[in-house]
C-alpha cells in the first residue's frame, strides 16, 4: 500500500500532535499522517510529565517559546472545542518560584532582566520577602529568588487526549503502527515505511519521537546527541499545613507543586546511565528528594513517597536545548525534508504549541515567521557550537 502526503509525522506525543494541529489549521488542504505506536502513550514522555508550564528561561528563545505556548494552553478548551464539548486540562495559574543561594544571585538577576525585556511578568523578591510570602519556608542559606505569577501547571494527559479529537476532526490522518524505516532517495526521505507493511510516500518528514528520536534518526544513519534519560515523578503528602505553594524550584534541581492533597515533583539528575529504563529505584526518594525538601520545609520531615513514576527525558547531551528543524548541515550528508523536533530535556510539554507552529510555517511557508528558532537547528550541532540554557533547568 502507498499513500501520498505532505507531511508524516512520526510519534504522537505532545510536540507530534501540536505539530500536526498547526499544519491543518494553517492550511486545510495539507495531508498531514500522524503515525504512532500507541495511541494509549502507555511509555510516552508528555503523559509523565510534571505538567510544569513556565517561562523563566535565560535562552530567548526558550522564553518566547513559553511567552507563545502559555497562552494556548490557557486558551485550550476553546480551541480544542470538538462538537461543542470544551476539553478541561486543568490549568492552574499559580506561578512559578526559582529560589537561588548567594552564588546564584548574580546568574538570576541576569536573566530576571531579560526575562522582563521579553515581556514577562517577573518579580524579584529577596529571602525577607520570600520570608514574609512564603512562611514555611527555610530562606536563611538564599541568596534570592524569582516569582512569575502568570505561570504553572496543567494534566498533559489531558492535553494528548483532547489533542487527539481535535487532530481527527480537523482531518489530521491519526495512524496507530509503528515506524521501522525510511526510504531515502539521494537527498530527501520519499516514504515511510511502517511495522504493518504500510509505506507512506510524503514530501516531508518531522521526527517527533522524543525520546525515541534518535532510533528514528539512525534509519537514516543520522547521528543525533539525544539521549533516553530516566527521571521520576513522585506524588507525596505533607503531614503539617504549609501555605499555598507555586511551582518551586531551586539550583540543585528541587522541582515540586501542590498536587490535589498532597505535591508532584522530584529531583531530576543527569548523572544517570542513559538507556530505555523505567525501573523505579524506591530508595531515591529518600536518600535524594526527601533530604532537600526537608531541608527547605521543615513540615516535610515525616514526609513519605506515595507513588513514583519513571518517564524519559529527551535529553539533548549536546546542550540542553531541542534541536527544531530541517537536517541541514550546510554539507552533502542531511535530508532536507527530515525535519526533527527532539532534544526537549525536560521542557517539551510547555514548549510544544509554539514549536508546533514554527515547524508548521517552516513548512507551508519554507520560513519561521512568528518565532526565529533558528539557533535551535542542527547546523549548531553539525559545527560543535553548544546553545545552553544559563538559567534553572
Ligand atoms: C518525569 C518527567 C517530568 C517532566 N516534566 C515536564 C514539565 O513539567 N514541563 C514540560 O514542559 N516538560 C516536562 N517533561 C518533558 C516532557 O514530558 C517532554 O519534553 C515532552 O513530553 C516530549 O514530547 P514528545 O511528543 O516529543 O515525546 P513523547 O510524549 O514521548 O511522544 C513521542 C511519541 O513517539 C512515539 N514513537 C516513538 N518511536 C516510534 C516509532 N518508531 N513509531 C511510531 N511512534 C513512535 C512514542 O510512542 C511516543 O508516544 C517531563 C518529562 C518527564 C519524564
Amino acid at each position: 500500500m502507498s499513500a501520498q502526503h505532505d507531511v508524516v509525522i512520526i510519534g504522537g506525543g505532545a510536540i507530534g500532535l501540536w505539530a500536526a494541529y498547526y499544519l491543518k489549521t494553517r492550511s486545510s488542504a495539507c495531508r498531514v499522517a500522524v503515525v504512532e505506536r500507541d495511541f494509549a502513550w502507555t511509555l510516552a514522555s508528555t503523559p509523565r510529565a510534571s505538567g510544569g508550564v513556565r517561562r523563566l528561561f535565560a535562552c530567548p528563545e526558550n522564553i518566547e517559546l513559553s511567552n507563545a505556548s502559555i497562552p494556548v494552553y490557557q486558551a485550550f478548551a476553546d480551541l480544542m472545542e470538538v462538537d461543542g464539548e470544551k476539553p478541561d486540562i486543568g490549568f492552574k495559574k499559580n506561578g512559578y518560584l526559582f529560589i537561588v543561594p548567594p552564588a546564584g544571585v548574580a546568574n538570576l538577576l541576569h536573566n530576571f532582566e531579560r526575562q522582563r525585556r521579553h515581556g514577562v511578568n517577573v518579580e524579584w523578591l529577596e529571602p525577607a520577602d520570600l520570608e514574609k510570602r512564603f512562611p514555611s519556608m527555610r530562606v536563611d542559606d538564599l541568596g534570592a529568588a524569582v516569582q512569575s505569577p502568570d505561570d504553572g501547571w496543567l494534566d498533559p494527559y489531558s492535553v494528548l487526549a483532547a489533542l487527539r479529537r481535535k487532530t481527527r476532526a480537523l482531518g489530521v490522518e491519526l495512524i496507530q503502527d509503528e515506524v521501522v524505516a525510511l526510504d531515502r532517495a539521494g537527498s530527501l526521505i520519499d516514504a515511510v515505511v511502517l511495522k504493518s507493511g504500510a509505506r507512506l510516500r510524503t514530501d516531508s518528514v518531522i521526527n517527533a519521537a522524543g525520546a525515541w528520536a534518535p532510533q528514528i534518526c539512525a534509519m537514516v544513519s543520522m547521528a543525533v546527541p539525544i539521549t533516553p534519560l530516566r527521571r521520576y515523578e513522585h506524588y507525596f503528602e505533607c503531614q503539617d499545613p504549609v501555605e499555598p505553594l507555586p511551582y518551586l524550584k531551586d539550583v540543585d534541581r528541587l522541582a515540586f507543586r501542590p498536587e490535589g492533597k498532597g505535591y508532584s515533583g522530584g529531583v531530576p539528575t543527569l548523572n544517570e546511565p542513559r538507556g530505555y529504563n523505567f525501573e523505579v529505584d524506591h530508595g531515591y526518594f529518600d536518600e535524594v528528594v526527601w533530604p532537600a525538601l526537608a531541608h527547605r520545609f521543615p513540615q516535610f520531615e515525616k514526609t513519605k513517597c506515595k507513588a513514583t513514576l519513571p518517564g524519559l527525558y529527551d535529553q539533548n547531551d549536546f546542550d540542553g536545548n531541542p534541536i527544531i528543524g530541517p537536517w541541514d548541515d550546510g554539507g552533502n550528508d542531511g535530508c532536507a525534508n527530515f525535519h526533527l523536533a527532539a532534544g526537549f530535556s525536560g521542557h517539551g510539554l510547555m514548549h510544544a504549541p509554539a514549536c508546533g507552529r514554527a515547524l508548521s510555517e517552516l513548512l507551508l511557508n519554507g520560513r519561521f515567521e512568528t518565532l526565529d528558532l533558528a539557533r535551535l537547528g542542527w547546523r549548531r550541532v553539525a559545527r560543535g557550537e553548544p546553545y545552553p540554557e544559563q538559567g534553572i533547568i
